[in-house]
Formats: structure tokens, C-alpha cells, sequence
């Protein structure tokens, strides 16, 4: 433990931040709120997370369009850039702007540019060796596809970074914890043995992107290198643990990254308004623990949470998690919970403990061993497991 504790003290954790990124609102109507970022910021501190010694906190920086284009296309980025000027033609509507999930907000290129910045930077700070891990929570638009914008996001900083990261020669893997199946990504990379790409989300049976079935193990050359692990709606802890445990260490481990790409996306969590999976503060800490464990070098990315407090929180609990530093609240005792949301009690970030039972449980559990074997038979011999 002791030697844990020298490590950490001897690694760089960067974090990136800035309040104009966190500041930025797609209306009051949108579920995307890169408010929860502050919110974070406000956690880091009063929980004495925040340590200057071996931290370094950057503002992100817009990217240069070009490196845009080694995962998006000229005409969706050429389409992207014009809503900056006001107006709308259909052919928008058609790369999926202008939408609901996706809408024209005034000064969403900029906004774009700077999150995907902010990856970027993280990638080149890890590549450089200026970092061991990087945080950046408003960054893992994992949905966005080379020509359209969906799910909220509309410019790929992952699949950015990792095409980036390729071209220097370095070996990726990728691990997607959001609620969401990051359909985005795999897409980019699917066909590539390059990257090995692991998402563990609910079913697409039951939510967005509806895709990313455990028998998606990629295509052609690349077979074998995206791996899929859904879980039903209302899968605990130890319903995700043991999924996560049994297949993302073992194939990360044979497959042997320079560096992890992650999105730590906080919608896993039960109490969160798109997501429905039952894992508390518990299970998502020790998921991203076990992704620090695993990873040489770290990227990770905020991705989704829509439970605005819960995901502060949550981005809290990971940060400590990957710098090795233990939360001490410095105000326990003096705040009330209602500071950050009736569900935050002073003195801890963590949830109570909260586990399903009966039929429900039976059934998470059934196919979260039925989607390990699959995985186990397919997918493990590719990688000489
Ligand atoms: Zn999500």
C-alpha cells in the first residue's frame, strides 16, 4: 500500500478544465449539462482532491481542424462549421444537426472544438510522457459518427485521439463504461485490429444507440478487437462487476496498450434520468479503479450522466480513484446535503449500499453469464486466452 502511495506521489495527473467549457448550455430543455463539470470542481475541493504537487489543472484549447479529419469528413465538418454563422439548410438536418438531441446552439463549434481540444492535449501529454493519466469530464462524445452528429455529441474526441495516437504508433485500447453503447468508436475502428475496443453498457434492446449485441465482435481483420458486453436494465453492482471482472482485465491484459482511452460515463447509475442499470457509487468506483489498475497510461473522458449532482459526485470518486488519493470532506459537519443535492450527505460522496434481489436479479445475472461465456468462446482464442 505504502508503495502504491510513492507511485501515485511520483506519477502527473492532469485535469482538464476550464469554466467556459463548463459554462456552455444547450437550453434548458436538453439533458446535457457541462454544468456538471463545476460542480465536480467544487467536490475536488472540499474533499482536499485537488494536490498541486504532482497535479496540473490546463484549459483546454480548440483543436486544429485538421486533426479532425482523420475520423470525420471534410463536408460534415465544413456543415458543422457554418451553423457558427446563423441559418439552416436541410442538409444539416440530414448529419443529424439541428435536432433535438443534437440542436444549433450558438457557439457549439467553439464548444466542440475546445472539448475535443482538451482530449487532444491529454493525448499528447500522455504520448510526450508529461502525464500518467488525464481527466477530461467534458470530453467521450462517443456517439458521433464520422459525417453526423447524434447522441448528443457531434465531434468524436475519442475516435480523434486514438486515430491520432495510431499515426505516432502507439497501441490503444479502448474502454467504454457509459450506459451507452459507444457506437461512434467502435464504428471507427471496427475493422481495425489496431484498437482493441470494449464497451460494457445496457442492452441496446432497451436503450440508445439500440445496437452493440455481444455477437458485434467487429469485422474482418479487426474480428475479435470490438467486444460488446450488454446487461439488462436493473443490473447491481455485483450483476456489473462480475461482467467487467471477467472479460475487460484479461483481454486488456493480453492485448497489451501503450495507453487507455476510457469514457467513464456516469449514467450507470441507478438514480440517473437516461440510464437504467442499478450500480451505486460502489460499483462505478471500483470499475474505474480497476481501469486505472489495468492502464499503463490513462485517458479518460466524462462521456454521459444526466443525474447533474450524482455525477459530480461520481467524477469525484473517480478522480480520486485514478490518483490513488483518499476523499476527506473538509466541511463534514459544517454543510448540510442539500449543498450538492438531497442525496449527498456530508461526510461521504458514496451512495448507501443497494443491491436487487429475487427473479430480477436471477435474470441480470443469467444473461450476464450467458454474454460472458459468449465472449469467452469468441472473443478470448483471438487473443490467445
Ligand atoms: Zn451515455
Amino acid at each position: 500500500m505504502k508503495k502504491e502511495a510513492e507511485n501515485n506521489k511520483n506519477q502527473k495527473h492532469v485535469l482538464v478544465y476550464s469554466d467556459k467549457l463548463s459554462g456552455f448550455d444547450f437550453g434548458p430543455a436538453h439533458p446535457f449539462k457541462p454544468m456538471r463539470a463545476r460542480y465536480m470542481m467544487e467536490l475536488l475541493s472540499r474533499y482536499s482532491l485537488l494536490n498541486p504537487k504532482n497535479q496540473l489543472v490546463i484549459a483546454p484549447e480548440p483543436i486544429d481542424e485538421n486533426l479532425l479529419y482523420l475520423f470525420h469528413t471534410r463536408e460534415y465538418i465544413e456543415l458543422l462549421k457554418r451553423t457558427e454563422h446563423g441559418g439552416f439548410t436541410l442538409d444539416m438536418l440530414k448529419a443529424g444537426l439541428g435536432t433535438e438531441d443534437n440542436p444549433i446552439v450558438p457557439g457549439i463549434y467553439d464548444f466542440c472544438l475546445t472539448s475535443a481540444g482538451g482530449t487532444h492535449k491529454g493525448a499528447e501529454m500522455l504520448m510526450g510522457g508529461a502525464a500518467d493519466v488525464v481527466f477530461n469530464p467534458i470530453g467521450g462524445f462517443h456517439h458521433a459518427g464520422a459525417d453526423h452528429a447524434e447522441g448528443f455529441c457531434y465531434l468524436n474526441d475519442c475516435a480523434v485521439a486514438i486515430a491520432e495516437m495510431l499515426q505516432k504508433g502507439k497501441r490503444i485500447a479502448y474502454i467504454d463504461i457509459d450506459v451507452h453503447f459507444g457506437n461512434g468508436v467502435r464504428d471507427a475502428f471496427a475493422s481495425s485490429r489496431e484498437v482493441l475496443a470494449v464497451s460494457i453498457h445496457e442492452s441496446g434492446s432497451t436503450i440508445y444507440p439500440w445496437t452493440g449485441f455481444q455477437n458485434d465482435i467487429g469485422v474482418g481483420a479487426g474480428k475479435g478487437y470490438t467486444v460488446n458486453i450488454p446487461l439488462l436494465q436493473k443490473s447491481d453492482d455485483e450483476v456489473y462487476l462480475y461482467a467487467f471482472e471477467s472479460i475487460v482485465p484479461p483481454l486488456v491484459g493480453a492485448f497489451k496498450p501503450d495507453i487507455v482511452v476510457a469514457v467513464i460515463g456516469a449514467d450507470i447509475h441507478r438514480e440517473d434520468l437516461l440510464g437504467h442499470l442499478s450500480v451505486t457509487s460502489f460499483g462505478y468506483e471500483k470499475a474505474v479503479r480497476i481501469i486505472r489498475e489495468i492502464s499503463p497510461r490513462l485517458l479518460a473522458t466524462g462521456g454521459g450522466g444526466y443525474n447533474v449532482y450524482k455525477t459530480a459526485a461520481l467524477w469525484t470518486l473517480a478522480w480520486a480513484a485514478i490518483c490513488g488519493l483518499e476523499p476527506v470532506d473538509n466541511y463534514a459537519g459544517l454543510v448540510g446535503g442539500m449543498m450538492y443535492g438531497p442525496e449527498t450527505q456530508s461526510g461521504t460522496l458514496h451512495d448507501k449500499p443497494f443491491a436487487t434481489s429475487g427473479d430480477s436479479k436471477n435474470e441480470c445475472f443469467e444473461h450476464a453469464r450467458e454474454v460472458v461465456a459468449y465472449l469467452k468462446k469468441n472473443v478470448f482464442p483471438i487473443h490467445g486466452l
